[in-house]
C-alpha cells in the first residue's frame, strides 16, 4: 500500500463527491462514475489493499458479503434480473484503480446477456496440461 491516498480513499473521506449507497465499519458502496448499466456499482474494501491476493480473508468475506446485499438492492433498484459481479485484480486485469473494488453490474432481458466468458478467446488444454496446472496450483498454496 503505497502512502499517498487512492481516489477511493479520497471518496470515502468526502474529498470526492460520490453517490454513496452503503457504508459499514470496513466496507463502502457507491455508484460507479461511469456506469456499464444503470445501477453499476464498486463494493470496496475501506483499508486501500491493491489486489485481492493482498486483503485478510475476514475482510475478503466482508466485501463479498455486502456485494451479495448491493447485488440484490441493485437489481431492486433498477429492475435488473441479474448482475455480473466482477473485479479486475492486478493491472494486467485491466485494473485502473489500486484500491480493490468489485465491480457490481446489472444484467436485463435484453436478449444480450454478456456472460466473463466473452471476454477472453479461450485456451484449448490436453489433460496432462490441465493436470499439470492443477498440482501447480496445489503447490503453490
Ligand atoms: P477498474 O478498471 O476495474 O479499475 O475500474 C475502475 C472504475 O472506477 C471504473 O469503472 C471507473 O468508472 C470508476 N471510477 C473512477 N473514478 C471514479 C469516481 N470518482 N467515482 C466513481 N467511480 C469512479
Amino acid at each position: 500500500m503505497s502512502n499517498e491516498k487512492t481516489i477511493f480513499e479520497r471518496i470515502i473521506d468526502g474529498e470526492i463527491p460520490s453517490y454513496t449507497v452503503y457504508e459499514d465499519e470496513t466496507t463502502y458502496a457507491f455508484l460507479d462514475a461511469n456506469p456499464l448499466a444503470p445501477g453499476h456499482t464498486l463494493v470496496i474494501p475501506k483499508e486501500p489493499y491493491e489486489r485481492v491476493n493482498d486483503m485478510p480473508p475476514e475482510l475478503v468475506g466482508d466485501v463479498f458479503s455486502v456485494a451479495g446485499e448491493i447485488a440484490t438492492a441493485v437489481e431492486r433498484a433498477v429492475d435488473a434480473p441479474a448482475t455480473t459481479l466482477a473485479i479486475n485484480n492486478g493491472e494486467e486485469a485491466g485494473q485502473e484503480v489500486p484500491h480493490v473494488h468489485l465491480h457490481v453490474v446489472p444484467q436485463f432481458e435484453d436478449g444480450d446477456s454478456r456472460p466473463i466468458h466473452t471476454l477472453f478467446d479461450g485456451a484449448d488444454l490436453a489433460d496432462e496440461e490441465m493436470e499439470e496446472i492443477a498440482e501447480s496450483i496445489r503447490s503453490n498454496q
